[in-house]
């Protein structure tokens, strides 16, 4: 088990409501396995539409990653854009990516003051890159406002560091209609709003069998069986006994976070961007709360290991980003299990007849959640059938305890290269203005000596450029001319966490 710890911004008094294990037999028209972000919006939302639900939670309502995460909320999946393309098709694509826009809204219209107090919702997000691509973003920009109708702003070196005071990153994408809510709040608000709708939670309560035969479905617990006409499996990587294939389609990824104590003032002139940071390699992802305190997230690991051992890991990455801040006071750490699959889309359907599936939401679950709960239960109870888009993602084995050790090496490696890679444009970087500065000081020295010097190669560049308007695609012929550039273009996830 995880262990897990929670963020700043529970109050001492916000202890989460107890709920009762199952201790009689029941009947229902949907059992959903698993109070995480996916199984508490199916139930919600079905109880709405009218269904009699009930929840079987192992452990206790957002025990894993659904109450440990950092709350951002964007729209996109974890498989980059380009690829989205190549697999399903533009037309496809932009309906799966206007699905994930609708998963996003959801989580927005929920996430309210009025529905759960003190979820204290905040604007905007940006993803920077940590290699020099303005080519590219650009081409990234056009396919999201002209393609996928996101509302999205590229912004140029200069303003990223204008807010981000940092040498590591270059450009950026920003996602004005992103926001960040409270995690925690957001998990257990949702379970509230399950429970007013009408659906039943019961805690401490972990499926143990599941018979999939006939109309109506049998589910074993320790201490009581329960009956269904739809089972909905939102387990993520815990599932394990009930559909132990299923659990082997998913590669557990423990992602780790922290957050510092107060650091006054200073912090502000480092990061002056309110919203959420994400770097492309999904990498880094942090964002300032309660004003003066940063909450970061990076480390990662495929076993499950104390979050407490990655504070410093946090503190180094703090500092090797922004120097200034020196090594900042570590108050809690916490993390959780996400679920990644081979090909970086959720897991959302039918298996087979009255056995849903939604997990796989890897690093970017709050969107795709959001989305999987609207539309199984829209399926199960209208007959929606949008969730078949998700059919061209199939349950692929992720390669058991070698995929683990696979996993860990390619993430060392990923991180690796992106470490390189980051070296490599801020070499270039540098290189550029020495030679700029070499070029300004022989021109004014053949000034001075009145000669007429050969003029330099590179005219002085502006402080700010504005962003140029998007040009037009890349045709397959740039895309060998600029080899980096093309490589860059699908590293990059698409509001990857
Ligand atoms: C540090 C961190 C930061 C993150 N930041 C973000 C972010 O900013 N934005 C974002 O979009 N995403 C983020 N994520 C990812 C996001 O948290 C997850 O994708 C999401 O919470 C997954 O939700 P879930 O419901 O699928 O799974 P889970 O949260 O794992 O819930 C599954 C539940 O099912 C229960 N269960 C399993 N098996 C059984 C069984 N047999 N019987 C009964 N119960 C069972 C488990 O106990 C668990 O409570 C982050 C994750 C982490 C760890």
């Amino acid at each position: 088990m995880s262990e897990t710890s929670t963020s700043a911004a529970d109050g001492p008094n916000e202890t989460p409501p107890f709920r009762d294990r199952l201790a009689f037999d029941l009947d229902v028209d949907i059992c959903v396995v698993g109070a995480g972000l996916a199984g508490l919006t199916v139930a919600r939302e079905a109880a709405r539409l009218g269904a009699s639900v009930a929840v079987l939670e192992g452990r206790q309502v957002g025990w894993n990653a659904s109450g440990h995460h950092l709350g951002t909320v964007m729209p996109g999946f974890g498989l980059p854009v380009a690829d989205l393309i190549e697999r399903v098709g533009l037309q496809d694509a932009r309906e799966l990516w206007a699905l994930s826009k609708e998963g996003a809204d959801y989580v927005r219209a929920t996430a309210t003051e009025e529905l759960i107090p003190g979820i204290s919702p905040s604007d905007g997000a940006l993803e920077v890159s940590n290699v020099d691509i303005g080519e590219a973003l650009i081409s990234r920009l056009q396919a999201l406002t002209e393609d996928f109708a996101t509302d999205v702003e590229g912004w140029q070196v200069d303003r990223v560091r204008s807010v981000l005071r940092t040498g590591r990153y270059f450009h950026g994408i920003y996602y004005p209609k992103a926001l960040q809510i409270d995690g925690r709040k957001y998990v257990h608000g949702l379970a509230a709003l399950a429970t007013r709708a009408g659906a039943r939670i019961f805690e401490e309560t972990p499926v143990v069998s599941i018979d999939f035969s006939g109309i109506r479905k049998r589910i074993v617990t320790p201490s009581a069986r329960l009956r269904a006409t739809h089972i909905v499996l939102a387990g993520n990587v815990h599932l394990g006994a009930p559909l132990k294939r299923l659990s082997d389609t998913l590669l557990p990824v423990w992602r780790y976070a922290a957050l510092t104590e107060p650091l006054g003032e200073r912090l502000a002139e480092a990061i002056g961007f309110p919203g959420s940071v994400a770097d492309s390699d999904g990498i880094d992802h942090f964002r300032i709360v309660d004003g003066d305190r940063l909450l970061w997230a990076s480390p990662e690991t495929t076993w499950d290991a104390r979050p407490k051992r990655f504070g410093a890991a946090v503190q180094r990455r703090i500092a090797t980003l922004f120097p200034q801040l020196g090594k900042v006071p570590i108050s809690d750490t916490f993390g959780g299990a996400v679920g990644v699959t081979v090909h970086g889309m959720p897991q959302i359907g039918q298996l087979r007849r009255g056995l849903w599936v939604a997990s796989g939401f890897g690093r970017q679950g709050l969107n795709t959640s959001a989305l999987a709960g609207q539309l199984i239960a829209r399926s199960i109870l209208w007959g929606d059938d949008r969730w078949r888009l998700f059919s061209p993602f199939e349950l692929v084995w992720a390669g058991g305890t070698t995929g683990r050790v696979a996993g860990h090496f390619i993430g060392l490696w990923a991180r690796g290269a992106s470490a390189a890679a980051g070296v490599l444009a801020r070499y270039r970087e540098g290189a550029r203005a020495r030679e700029r500065l070499r070029e300004a000081r022989l021109a004014e020295a053949n000034l001075k000596a009145g000669t007429r010097g050969p003029a330099p190669r590179h005219p002085p560049q502006p402080a700010a450029r504005p962003m140029p308007p998007p040009a037009p695609r890349q045709s397959e012929e740039d895309g060998k001319a600029y080899p980096h550039a093309s490589q860059e273009s699908e590293r990059i996830s698409d509001g990857r966490m």
